[in-house]
């Protein structure tokens, strides 16, 4: 193939150049792609492919015009594929072409989806023992950046997780961590792409960082070199792909961890903050509480909701912003209905930064403008508001520069202007003088060629007459064929028709070429000056970036408002100690769409630190623990909650490993994922987490199941110390509150007076009395005779006496007793001379019968360890005779 010359053997040689999947070569007014990549875009996109012949062989070739090259970018790229794209430029001896810009999915900027679009590197620093991840995260889209750091691949995944990037770039050392890359393409489902290791040095990294952002960055930012490289690699491969939009990148954040909730990738999916676990959007608490106008709103709240605080002060002052917002409903529709004008700045400063801003861009900056002063206006004039943070937020941006750009662009850009940029009609009369002087000549020349009709009806006395232009014969006059044979001797005829004919004159021919002439003057004209102007908003990118911020800030703290307003949510109490007292929670999502009972919850770090949640399957223990949680993160970001009243110890982290059942249904979950998810909260939770457990242990065998919960009960207890809620079907952990001192029961409450049991949905003190798993059973159905067995059997368990199994035909019944040593049941008696104990059913050898004795007698806590130690051994030997 390579061997083909010509233009099929320049798009071979292109391709050879990059590492695109595919390559789009602009041939004249067409982009082509030819070989295998013409028949890959053709099998995805649905384009016809034709045969291009060079020297004897032939090559398949699909092509898109020109103009319509980007939304097939854009299908490509979201189905995965990276595109280098081929520009044709003239030279002294014909035409060249240069790969100028390779579209990948983190470098897209065509894209029209509301979310941020993250393009992702990761350097893992550490060694293998003690890894240390530095992570950087840029939105061409909006020129956010910024840099993260993560102590193990954990974490590292939990802020990957967080960002939900599009694309990302391993460093050099991650490229072989299969957890850390097998994770990003299944749960992130993010392009990895494998960008030249020289990009992440740590010299050249912190260069084009200082580059970028100034020459303190590096040392303002705290981070360690990890974080550099991987920002310093983000820059240079943007720049490699040619987006262009480096200037709208005018600054970086760290994302730094101490005020900062931990909340791992497992816990935002068992919340279902963003998304259901069935992976839909609708149902998900943002969902829920997004009441925003804009889309730079919007992902605003997403990001608070992923990214919550600790600062109280921080919360405090949205809280205060919130409060203000909702009570003034009025001034809040007002400021809502404001909000509907503003487009999003931020991604319209990346566009014009790339140069791919239109003139209907550069009028959507101006009315988003014109949105703070009209926002600003309403807040100064409504006192609640005014004394609030709001009134800083607005003021954050510098006002005078917004206004002076806004200023500009209303005196230059035209009322209704075309999408193209270089036809000319963007500007408005009078914004620059030479312009002004060839639309005055345009205008005179047009007025000339509209009213030639009725002046040549009049001196020629003719009828049906038209003046009109086309492609091919440019402007005519025509005439219908009754009266064309009246047309005076100076018209010259250029087309017959069915009807009529076609004439020109020298007149016409004349005034053609000025009006082609003053034409292309006036979009040569404008298209310059307007290339000007983009420039300077360009070069505003920042203030513009300011603005579209403190918009989008007033948005997500109307939504909030407008959420608490309608729901009756209230504002929580938010202090540094641990007391955690909420009084008539509600679940945020669930209220929405069921009669909701409400619930309370007290804990704190005296003998309320750790609660066993018990209760019947399905009486809603999940619920009111993800409840607890969902309010928690609810105030951490500033939000109002759905209570009456609550008081919140703000916490460090949030941990969850919630639905061990509901994901085993799903298939979702084995037992092992159920135990590095355990692993990891022991490992990471502190006595400022709070951790939720939901039916830990569940996957595996009954006894195998409670030794687990109940030592992970201790270690959590103990060591951890974390506020903790653990639901269990587990009836035996209720008597750990007996000896652990911070631990206590509560239970959702069920009424089954009349043998069927009715969920009361409220949580009350102490354990649940039984086990309803019977009931359940015959709510569902089950015959009558074995619910009523079923009760029969479960009541020997209790007790451990023997069961009988029914059924057999001895006449001597089968003898069996659960043993709970094993988790299995005892077979009949051996009949060797034992005797049997009437009175349990139990059959016991006088050995046994002395050692049991002996045990009862025997008092724990008064006897020395060594001394129980000699015992064990005595009655081991005893038994074993
Ligand atoms: P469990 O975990 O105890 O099996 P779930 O929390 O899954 O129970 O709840 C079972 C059902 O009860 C769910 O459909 C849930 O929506 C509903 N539910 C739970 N708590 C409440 C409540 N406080 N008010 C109303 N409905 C509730
Ligand atoms: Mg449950």
């Amino acid at each position: 193939m390579t061997e083909a010359t010509g233009i099929v053997g320049e798009f071979f040689s292109l391709k050879e150049d990059t590492d695109a999947e595919l390559l789009a070569m602009q041939c004249g007014d067409f982009y082509e792609f030819f070989g295998e990549d013409a028949e890959t875009v053709s099998d995805e996109l649905d384009l016809k492919v034709s045969q291009k012949s060079s020297h004897g062989s032939s090559y398949p070739m699909a092509g898109v015009p020109l103009d319509d090259l980007t939304p097939y970018l854009k299908a490509l790229v979201e189905r995965g594929y990276r595109v280098a794209v081929a520009d044709q430029y003239e030279t002294e001896s014909g035409h060249a072409r240069e790969i100028v810009r390779v579209v990948t999915p983190g470098t897209l900027l065509e894209t029209s989806d509301a979310d941020a679009q993250y393009l992702a590197a990761v350097v893992d620093g550490g060694t293998a023992a003690n890894p240390r991840y530095g992570l950087a995260f840029a939105d061409v889209t909006t020129g956010r950046f910024l840099v993260a750091e993560a102590a193990d691949t954990d974490a590292a995944l939990t802020e990957l997780y967080r960002f939900d990037p599009v694309e990302v770039l391993p460093g050099p050392d991650s490229r072989t961590d299969d957890d850390l890359l097998g994770t990003v393409r299944e749960r992130i489902d993010a392009a990895l792409t494998l960008h030249e290791t020289e990009a992440f040095a740590p010299k050249r990294a912190a260069h084009a960082v200082r580059e970028q952002f100034g020459s303190e960055t590096v040392e303002r930012l705290a981070v360690g070199p990890e974080a550099t490289a991987a920002a310093g690699a983000i820059l240079a491969y943007v720049e490699e792909t040619g987006a262009g939009v480096l200037a709208s990148m005018t600054r970086i954040q760290a994302h730094h961890g101490d005020d900062h909730v931990t909340l791992d990738a497992t816990t935002q999916r068992n919340l279902e903050l963003t998304e259901t676990m069935q992976g839909e959007r609708d149902g998900s608490l943002f969902a829920t509480i997004d009441h925003t106008q804009t889309s730079a709103g919007g992902r605003l709240l997403k990001e608070w909701l992923q990214r919550p605080r600790r600062a109280l002060e921080t919360l405090e002052q949205r809280q205060e912003s919130v409060a203000a917002l909702s009570s003034a409903a009025l001034e809040r529709d007002e400021m809502q209905d404001t909000l509907g004008e503003a487009y999003d700045l931020a991604r319209l400063a990346s566009k014009a930064t790339h140069g791919s801003a239109d003139a209907r861009d550069l009028l959507a900056v101006r009315e988003t403008l014109a949105v703070l002063p009209v926002l600003a206006e309403t807040i100064d004039s409504t006192p609640d508001l005014a004394e609030s943070p709001l009134a800083e937020i607005v003021d954050r941006p510098d006002r005078a520069a917004a206004a002076d750009l806004r200023e500009t662009l209303e005196d230059a850009i035209a009322e209704d202007p075309p999408s193209t940029v270089t036809q000319g009609e963007l500007f408005q009369y009078g914004y620059d003088d030479d312009l002004d002087e060839v639309i005055d000549r345009h205008e005179e020349v047009k007025q000339w060629l509209d009213t030639l009709d009725d002046r040549e009806k009049r001196q020629h006395g003719l009828s049906h007459v038209t003046v009109d232009r086309n492609k091919t014969d440019g402007y005519y006059i025509q005439v219908g064929k009754s009266a064309a044979d009246g047309v005076p001797d100076h018209y010259e005829q250029v087309k017959t028709l069915k009807n009529s004919k076609r004439f020109t004159t020298d007149e016409l021919a004349e005034k053609e070429r000025e009006i082609l002439r003053l034409e292309e003057q006036r979009g040569e004209l404008e298209y310059d000056l307007f290339e000007s102007l983009r420039d300077d908003v360009a070069a505003r990118a920042e203030l513009l970036q300011d603005v579209g911020r403190a918009l989008a800030t007033v948005d997500a703290l109307a939504s909030l408002a407008t959420h608490a307003a309608e729901n009756r949510w209230v504002k929580p109490d938010l202090h540094r100690g641990d007391a955690l007292d909420i009084d008539q929670g509600r679940h945020p999502v669930v209220e929405q769409t069921t009669e909701f009972v409400p619930n309370d919850i007290r804990m704190d770090d005296e003998d309320r630190g750790f609660l066993v949640v018990t209760g019947p399957n399905m009486s809603g223990k999940s619920t009111y623990m993800r409840q607890v949680a969902c309010i928690v993160l609810l105030a951490q970001i500033g939000s109002f909650v759905p209570a009456k009243e609550a008081e919140i110890g703000l916490v460090d982290g949030i941990f969850t490993r919630v639905g061990a059942l509901d994901e085993l249904a799903q298939g979702r979950s084995t037992f092992m994922v159920e135990m590095s998810e355990l692993s990891n909260i022991l490992h990471t939770a502190t006595e400022e987490s709070l951790v939720i457990l939901d039916e830990v242990g569940r996957g595996t065998a009954t006894y195998d199941g409670i030794s687990i919960a109940w030592a992970a009960t201790e270690y959590l207890h103990n060591e951890v110390a974390a506020k903790t809620l653990f639901a269990t079907h587990y009836h035996e952990l209720t008597g750990l509150a007996e000896n652990l001192p911070r631990v206590a029961n509560v239970h959702v409450a069920a009424d089954d007076r009349d043998g069927d049991v009715t969920f009361l949905r409220t949580v009350r003190d102490g354990p649940t009395d039984r086990s309803y798993g019977i009931h359940v059973a015959d709510l569902a159905g089950v015959p009558g005779p074995v619910v009523d067995r079923a009760r029969d059997v479960l009541e020997r368990l209790r007790e451990e006496k023997a069961i009988e199994a029914k059924g057999g035909h001895s006449s001597d019944p089968v003898q069996t007793v659960f043993d709970v040593s094993n988790g299995q049941f005892r077979g009949p008696a051996n009949a060797d001379g034992g005797e049997r104990n009437d009175d349990t059913g139990d059959v016991i050898d006088p050995e046994t019968e002395a050692v049991l004795d002996d045990l009862e007698e025997l008092d724990v806590n008064e006897t020395p360890p060594v001394e129980l130690i000699t015992k064990v051994q005595e009655w081991q030997e005893k038994l074993s005779e």
